[in-house]
């Protein structure tokens, strides 16, 4: 991905990365006993892509539209920076933030660059700017020839495709908080998986806090910076790296979501190429493997081979030996490779 490439038409840039802060924040909606959202604190930090997770019912939507003020706090506040979201005009609110949900919510009779340029018109940019732009963007997501994909309509595309573009037009205005409420969600695997990369390497290149809400975990634990786990009532469960979180869930509650295999899942977050080694003389015969393999998956081949471990050959530095016990605790050698 050329990173001048994308910088060059989007508006100015200073305000392109901001925190979000809960603080107590708190929604009851109107005939409703008990709250939604229930005293949620927490901080998302400049830059960082914070998945919130948790079952249907949880209060995740809730908190996504607290945010961008679709719905108002019962108490509590919502900073963005250090400005409460309540000094802060609804219009300039939705400009700070792209919106992308599951729906899509593409205008049907509108064309894909028209949908892309619906922020940016409202805020008066040029034709040729708005032109320019969208090309990037779609560009961005993966949509190339670009003219072939500008004037299509919405029920011209698949499901990935029309997903794609919703993401284009959540960053059009190139605003500093992107709020996606499960974007992925209606996708088919493999699409999904797709269109997932295509997100997090976006998000790598244009770092934008991120409130990202999914209902899986498996998702959660692959895009998150961090994650925090909604129970029922609205209130935390736990907040933490995927890391932190598969190794030492909070309660039961947290644990069962993350599911049985927590434990593997949490393997797969440690790649062979940052684990330390061992040059022996001479290697055994283990299985050898790239470096950009995870240890749960260097697990899997040791296992079907019945070894007791692996060789990471990565064509760089010397090959080296990885008995499966350091496969088994991949964060004691984290980065002495
Ligand atoms: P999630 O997105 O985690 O599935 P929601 O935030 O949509 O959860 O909902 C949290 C709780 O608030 C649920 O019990 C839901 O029924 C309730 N709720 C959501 N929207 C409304 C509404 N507009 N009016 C009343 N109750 C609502
Ligand atoms: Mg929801």
């Amino acid at each position: 991905m050329n990173e001048s490439q994308h910088r060059t038409t989007g508006p100015e840039r200073t305000e392109r990365s901001v925190s979000i802060t809960f603080d107590r924040a708190t929604k009851i909606y109107p005939g409703s006993e008990t709250p939604a959202l229930d005293a949620l604190s927490l901080t998302v930090e400049a830059g960082e892509l914070l998945c919130l997770v948790g079952p249907s019912g949880g209060g995740k939507t809730t908190a996504l539209m607290l945010i961008n003020r679709l719905i108002d706090l019962t108490s509590g506040d919502i900073r963005i920076g250090e400005t409460s979201i309540t000094d802060i005009g609804a219009i300039e609110l939705r400009r700070k933030t792209g919106y992308a949900i599951q729906q899509t919510g593409l205008f049907p009779h509108m064309t894909v660059a028209q949908n892309i340029a619906v922020v940016p018109r409202i805020l008066g940019w040029s034709a040729a700017r708005i032109d320019a732009r969208t090309d990037e963007l779609l560009e961005l997501v993966g949509l190339t020839p670009t003219a072939q994909w500008r004037a299509r309509y919405p029920g011209q595309l698949s499901g990935g495709q029309q997903q794609r573009v919703g993401i284009a037009r959540a960053l059009a205005a190139d605003p500093p908080l992107m709020l996606m409420d499960e974007p992925f969600g209606a996708l088919d695997p493999i699409t999904r998986t797709a269109v997932q990369d295509e997100f997090l390497a976006i998000h790598r290149a244009v770092g934008k806090t991120t409130v990202f809400v999914t209902h899986d975990i498996d998702e959660a634990i692959k895009m998150g910076d961090k994650i925090a786990v909604l129970r029922p009532g609205g209130l935390l469960a736990q907040l933490g790296p995927p890391e932190d979180l598969l190794a030492e869930p909070a309660d039961d509650f947290v644990a069962s979501f993350l599911g049985a295999e927590r434990g593997l899942k949490r393997l797969g977050l440690y790649r062979l190429g940052d684990l330390a080694g061992e040059q022996r003389e001479p290697l055994p015969d283990w299985p050898r493997l790239p470096a950009g393999m995870t240890a749960r998956e260097a697990l899997s081949c040791a296992t079907a081979e019945r070894a007791d471990g692996v060789i990471v050959a990565d064509g760089e530095t010397p090959e080296r030996a990885v008995p499966v016990a350091r496969l088994l605790q991949p964060e004691v050698s984290e980065g002495a490779a």
